[in-house]
């Protein structure tokens, strides 16, 4: 038997952590065992589904390497992978279902389903459907048809016994068919209901393992019911564990960032999401933490998924986040810096080799000190434009005191001979500087940092002067012999 998996989201809103983590979780067990992943596009609410959100969803899975095996952009032999166009399939269904007794016209209106619902609160009763439409005959449907009364389908469910889900986190759930009462599968717009069409789909596109979020758990009995009616085997179910706030609320937009764009837009990179989000829930053994994804592939197993909530930690993916920054190639990062530097107008157009090249120089520089790729932009403005600008109070501090004028000016003179301009060759001349002038190394470094940068943390004042060149050094210095003199 082939595992076959699917991620079915409903193109209604972005693709938040909740839903990449589930996407991921169904991925590395396809990839696990050597299955195949569908992507299926859940989009039967027609009105919050919208052509965007469907692009940034792809956009994002395909950001993070989730690839599919079958769905849109990939197709597959089990398609069509959108809902909207399964239609006539549902359709079909539903006739055998009405055919053979096992599905009724439900002609009950909203008013009326309510006053069903007071009587049983009354009651004391949970809000069942009455089942007033149960035995409708032949000639009140038709009547009820021809007065042009709207009318949903309803599935009948047996009263007696009981429906056991056997989860692979949870393990065994029992719920009683009492509990259930007889749901809609097709909606008065003709449309089939989440539940039906789930369990359709998932039974034609044969799949072999339904991994999805815990708060589907109360759908999965009436998807089993609904196969057992339809004459099909039901999947294997995994239901995941939420993702919860720190404050153990459900997790939202007050949280901070929430959508896989919103990370892409801050500069986390996508092995760190991934990254995050695998331990997120699952633990391969160990205290692990960094964890790359051949890895992942190769432990991955779904009993080693928790049952409990994980707790959203932002602390720890940006931990993560600085870690794999630092230590991927720096020709990546480089690339991954492009739209960050367009868009601070660091950089326009197209990139000669040359300033590639710049760029990685620039990147393994800064890279060191800072958590996102927007703040290695933040910290390299200096490397991109004379128009940066200067701390202020340092400025008052360094700039404002007796003589600080004629040290910049020395500065910019030994420099001038710093011949080739390296590493070396400007360390000897400054550390000379400092035994002429009798100043410690300190006085001379800070001033001509805060000169070339503007600020007075950063990468190695070595490294900063050889990549920004003679020219520029020379330039901004004496530019700051300007700014010491207030002007
Ligand atoms: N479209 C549903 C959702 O996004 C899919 C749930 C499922 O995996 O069955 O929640």
């Amino acid at each position: 038997m082939t595992v076959r998996v699917r991620f079915a989201p409903s193109p209604t809103g972005e693709l938040h952590i909740g839903g990449v983590r589930t996407a991921l979780f169904n991925w590395l067990f396809a990839r696990n065992q050597g299955g195949k992943m569908i992507l299926r596009i859940d989009d039967t609410d027609q009105q919050r589904s919208s052509q965007k959100f469907l692009q940034t969803i792809l956009d994002s899975m395909q950001w993070l390497g989730l690839g599919w095996d079958e769905g849109p952009r990939a197709g597959g032999d089990f398609g069509p992978y959108f809902q909207t166009q399964r239609l006539t399939i549902y359709q079909e269904e539903v006739k055998k279902l009405l055919d053979s007794g096992k599905a009724y016209l439900c002609f009950c209106s909203p008013e009326e389903l309510a006053r069903q619902k007071e009587i049983n609160a009354q009651k004391g009763l949970p809000p069942r459907y009455s089942g007033a439409c149960r035995n409708l005959s032949y000639q009140e449907i038709e009547e009820k048809k021809k007065a042009g009364q709207n009318y949903v389908i309803r599935l009948r469910v047996p009263e007696e016994g009981e429906t056991v889900v056997e989860d692979l986190i949870r393990g065994r759930v029992t719920f009683e068919n009492k509990i259930f009462d007889d749901f809609i599968i097709v909606k008065s717009d003709g449309f089939p209901t989440y539940n039906f069409a789930s369990a359709i789909d998932d039974a034609k596109m044969e799949i072999t393992h339904v991994i999805r979020a815990e708060e589907h758990l109360s759908n999965t009995p009436r998807q089993q019911i609904l196969c057992g009616q339809l004459g099909f085997s039901t999947p294997v179910y995994a239901h995941v564990p939420m993702i919860l706030a720190p404050d153990h609320s459900k997790l939202s937009k007050r949280h901070g960032a929430t959508s896989v764009q919103e990370y892409r837009e801050m500069g986390i990179l996508p092995e760190a999401l991934i990254n995050y989000l695998a331990l997120l829930g699952w633990s391969p053994g160990g205290d692990r933490e960094v964890i790359n994804i051949e890895e992942m592939i190769a432990l991955f197993s779904l009993d080693k998924v928790g049952k409990n909530a994980s707790i959203y930690d932002l602390k720890k993916l940006t931990w993560l986040n600085s870690h794999y920054l630092r230590t991927k190639e720096k020709e990546l990062i480089g690339e991954m810096m492009v739209p960050f530097l367009q868009k601070e107008k660091m950089i326009s157009g197209e990139l000669t080799e040359e300033e590639k090249t710049y760029v990685e120089q620039v990147v393994d520089l800064v890279r060191e000190k800072v958590k996102t790729l927007q703040e290695v932009a933040d910290a390299s403005i200096y490397f991109f434009s004379e128009d940066f600008p200067y701390d202020q109070a340092e400025m008052a501090k360094h700039f404002g005191r007796e003589g600080a004028e004629l040290v910049i000016k020395e500065i910019g003179n030994t420099l001038s001979d710093a011949e080739p301009f390296q590493k070396e060759t400007i360390k000897l001349k400054l550390k000379a500087l400092s035994d002429n002038l009798s100043l410690p190394l300190s006085k001379i470094n800070i001033p001509a940092r805060l000169a070339l940068t503007g600020r007075t943390m950063g990468p190695d004042l070595l490294d900063i002067m050889t990549l920004l060149g003679k020219e520029k050094v020379l330039q901004r210095l004496k530019k700051a012999e300007l700014l010491c003199q207030g002007r």
